[in-house]
């Protein structure tokens, strides 16, 4: 395992972009969603760093995986969210854009419900991996195509507390 961006590293660029979605969102009504369960660590920072008043939710959105092993469909529980995102500016947080399918999906689900906008905030954009049209609004690091781990981040269910970012070698990831 190999440190990607140290704590201190991770600390600063949390606090600019949170200084960035502030200025951004001041006079505005902001509902902040967090995408479980990568969001979390990165979520519990930034509201602490965001002065403004604001709303939290949190949204969990499984793929189904179909019968060719191909991702299938998200699933999302839309009707609790609707009270909190109805005229309501939306900032969506995720820990990672990459191929920013998730994204993707989320924001017509979101739109459905009547926000005054909706846009997203990520800890870590991968280089050359998007495969849509947009990209996210608010991002803190861009970082080369590797797999990383940590600040929410997980491999098969584990590293999601620490509080660094790390990229995985090669074999560690094999089995
Ligand atoms: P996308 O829909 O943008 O391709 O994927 C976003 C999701 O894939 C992230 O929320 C995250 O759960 C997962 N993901 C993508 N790249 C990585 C990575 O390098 N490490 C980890 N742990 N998860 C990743
Ligand atoms: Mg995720």
């Amino acid at each position: 395992m190999k440190v990607l961006l140290s704590e201190e590293q991770v600390r600063a660029g949390v606090q600019e972009l949170a200084r960035r979605i502030e200025d951004y969102y001041r006079d505005k009504p902001l509902t902040m969603v967090g995408v479980l369960i990568g969001s979390i660590v990165l979520l519990a920072d930034l509201i602490r760093q965001i002065s403004i008043p604001l709303r939290v939710e949190l949204v969990q959105a499984r793929r189904y995986w179909g019968q060719a092993r191909r991702p299938g469909p998200l699933a999302v529980d839309l009707e609790v969210l609707a009270a909190a995102v109805r005229g309501r500016h939306v900032l969506l947080v995720d820990d990672i854009f990459d191929t920013g399918q998730t994204i993707a999906e989320l924001i017509p689900m979101l739109d459905e419900l009547g926000p005054a906008s909706v846009r997203t905030a990520v800890l870590l954009r991968k280089q050359g991996r998007s495969q849509v049209d947009f990209q996210p609004d608010f991002v803190a690091f861009d970082i080369p195509d590797v797999f990383v781990v940590g600040y929410g981040l997980d491999y098969n269910d584990m590293y999601r507390n620490l509080p660094y970012v790390a990229a995985l070698e090669p074999e560690e990831l094999a089995g």
